[in-house]
């Protein structure tokens, strides 16, 4: 079941709400067809207010357009724009059977009713629902409704599919299972999908892209591996995954500090103020003769997959250090720590 998509631009869209409440800075954004780009960041920062500018329930401040296919769609209604809404609570009909609830959207526009069960059928299959067809949605678990919602949303064949923290009022178990079932789903259907979370890894394990934003503002846009690996500011780098921060100074050009078993070749150049930066499963434990850091082992934490180490003496405080598979490591003397020249960020102070 492949989707008509279409690819959306924003052109400096702004919002501002009644009392001059700062919602959305002027934000540029493209999603190309097919894409799935997930918006990212704290609560507040304007996640939602995007999502509903692309939706057309709400319009931009003057100055701002929306673009769907290069059409302009700014001053279009919600129901012109042919987009397929998710939200957190799902806002389904408690009462309707699964396939009630799927097949509403195509009552009200009022298709044939060979074509409402054709259509149904197809998504109940598709969300693996078709057992619980005739079953009140109120006597369906978190996942099984969710799944509801996004067939409903799917029924109509929008062309743009928006998708607001549908995850969230699920266990953490089972987030991580519907995650990595809506990742293929969203690819099988290669439909434009704009998803919001506040949730690092949902953004992960879905996004073609992930924009990750911050007051109003988008912080840095680029695919899950760009923003882990090259974060634009500290800013994104703390939003995603751990870091440590090795305190010291750069002296003829390398990086000193406490536990550097030799200067540090300095990667980039480090703003100024700045420190350099590793993330806990980036240092690998080595010989001595071999580290870059020597510290010691304060505290070890099996965390089944991998073992969390806490080493001092390095910098001005404990680092940590996520050493994977099966390891039985204990606190213990001294050890070596080795960072691949590339794993260092040189990321300025402020932003923190
Ligand atoms: P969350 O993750 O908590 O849903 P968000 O990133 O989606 O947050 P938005 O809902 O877009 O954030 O809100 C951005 C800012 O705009 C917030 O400060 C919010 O209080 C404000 N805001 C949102 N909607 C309105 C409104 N209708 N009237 C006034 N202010 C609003």
């Amino acid at each position: 079941m492949k989707q008509a998509s279409v690819a959306i631009t924003l052109r400096r869209c702004a919002k501002t709400f009644d009392h001059g409440q700062r919602a959305l800075r002027p934000v540029d954004l493209s999603v190309a067809a097919g894409e799935t780009v997930v918006l990212l960041g704290p609560s507040g920062c304007g996640k939602t207010t995007m999502l509903r500018l692309i939706a057309g329930l709400e319009r931009p401040d003057p100055g701002g357009t929306v673009l769907f296919d290069g059409e302009d769609v700014t001053q279009q209604p919600i129901e012109s724009r042919q987009v397929g809404m998710v939200f957190q609570s799902y806002a389904l009909f408690p009462n309707m059977t699964v396939r009630g609830n799927i097949g509403y959207g195509l009552r009200i526009r009022r298709l044939p009713a060979a074509e409402i069960t054709r259509r149904v059928d197809e998504l109940l299959d598709l969300m693996r629902l078709r057992e619980f067809a005739e079953r009140a949605v109120n006597r369906l678990s978190g996942g099984q409704r969710q799944r509801v919602a996004l067939a409903r949303a799917l029924a109509p064949r929008p062309r743009v599919l928006l998708l607001d923290e549908p995850l969230t009022a699920l266990d953490a178990q089972l987030r991580e299972t519907l995650r990595v079932e809506m990742n293929s789903l969203l690819r099988q259907l290669g439909i434009t999908t704009v998803y919001v979370t506040h949730d690092q890894a949902e953004a992960m394990a879905l996004g073609d892209r992930i924009v990750v934003m911050s007051a109003g503002r988008i912080e840095q846009a680029g695919t899950p591996r760009e923003i882990y690996y090259s974060p634009a500011s500290l800013a994104v780098a703390r939003f995603i995954g751990t870091l440590n921060r090795l305190a010291g100074e750069v002296r003829d050009g390398r990086f000193h500090c406490a536990g550097c078993a030799a200067p540090i070749a300095l990667p980039r150049r480090l703003p100024p103020g700045g420190a350099m930066w590793f993330r806990p499963e980036d240092a690998r434990i080595v010989p001595h003769a071999e580290a870059n850091l020597v510290g010691r082992v304060l505290q070890a934490v099996f965390l089944g997959d991998r073992t969390r180490l806490t080493v001092g003496e390095i910098g001005d405080a404990p680092v940590l250090v996520d050493v994977p598979g099966r390891a039985d490591l204990a606190p213990s003397g001294s050890i070596g720590l080795a960072i691949a020249p590339d794993a260092w960020l040189c990321l300025p102070e402020d932003a923190a």
